[in-house]
C-alpha cells in the first residue's frame, strides 16, 4: 500500500496538485488547524471522513466562520450555506476515489461539493483514506458508483434501486443521487489544491 500512496503523491504532483501523507486523522486535523488562519472562512463538504473528527464544529469553536450545509435546520438554510461555501476562503472535503495515476473522482447529488472543489475557494483540502485509492480511472469511477454513491444514498435516506441490488444500474429513479460525475485531472495554481492521504480506512 505504501507504494500505492507514493505513486498517488507523485502522480498528483505531475498534475500540479500537492499531496501529503498522514498516519492518522488526528495528524490531519492538527495540520488543518495549523495552516488555516483563524480569520479565514471555511466551507465544508458533506463528508463522513471529516465528520469523524468533528472538523466543522472544532473550526467554528476556535473562531473560523464555517459554512457547512449539514448543520442547517431546513432545506433553504442548507442551500444558503452551500452557496456561501462556494465563496469561502478555504474549502475542505472528502472525495469518493483517487486513481493511482491521480484522477480525483466524485459523484454529487446537487453538485455543490464538486462546484467548490473546482472553482471559488482560494484554497482546497481534500482528505482521503487509503481505502479510496483505486488502481485505475475506471476502478475509481466504479468505486464512486458502486460503493460511495450507494452508501451515501442510504445515509441520506434516498431509495434508488442500487440500495436493494447492491450495485449501480445507472437508474432513472427520482431518487437517483448521481447527477454529476466529475473527474479532477489537474490544477492551474499549484498552491490551490492539497490532497491529504491518511493511513486509515475511513469514509464511504
Ligand atoms: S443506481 Fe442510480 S442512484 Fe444508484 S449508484 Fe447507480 S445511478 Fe446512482
Amino acid at each position: 500500500m505504501k507504494t500505492d500512496i507514493e505513486a498517488v503523491i507523485h502522480n498528483l504532483a505531475l498534475r500540479n496538485i500537492n499531496a501529503y501523507y498522514f498516519e492518522s486523522l488526528d495528524e490531519v486535523e492538527k495540520e488543518i488547524h495549523r495552516i488555516i488562519p483563524l480569520k479565514a472562512s471555511v466551507g465544508i463538504g458533506n463528508s463522513q471522513t471529516l465528520k469523524k473528527i468533528d472538523l466543522s464544529e472544532k473550526l467554528r469553536v476556535r473562531g473560523n466562520v464555517v459554512f457547512d450545509k449539514t448543520t442547517a435546520i431546513n432545506k433553504q438554510e442548507a442551500r444558503e450555506l452551500s452557496k456561501k461555501a462556494i465563496l469561502a476562503d478555504w474549502y475542505i472535503s472528502g472525495t469518493n476515489a483517487i486513481s493511482r495515476d491521480g484522477h480525483i473522482v466524485n459523484i454529487d447529488h446537487t453538485g455543490n461539493r464538486v462546484a467548490a472543489m473546482i472553482y471559488g475557494p482560494e484554497k482546497v483540502i481534500v482528505v482521503i483514506g487509503i481505502n479510496k485509492i483505486a488502481d485505475s480511472l475506471s476502478a475509481a469511477i466504479d468505486r464512486a458508483k458502486n460503493t460511495a454513491a450507494i452508501q451515501n444514498a442510504k445515509r441520506a435516506g434516498h431509495t434508488p434501486p442500487c440500495i436493494e441490488l447492491k450495485k449501480c444500474i445507472d437508474c432513472r429513479s427520482k431518487d437517483r443521487v448521481c447527477n454529476h460525475l466529475v473527474i479532477i485531472e489537474g490544477q492551474v495554481d499549484k498552491d490551490r489544491f492539497k490532497v491529504f492521504i491518511v493511513n486509515e480506512r475511513v469514509g464511504f
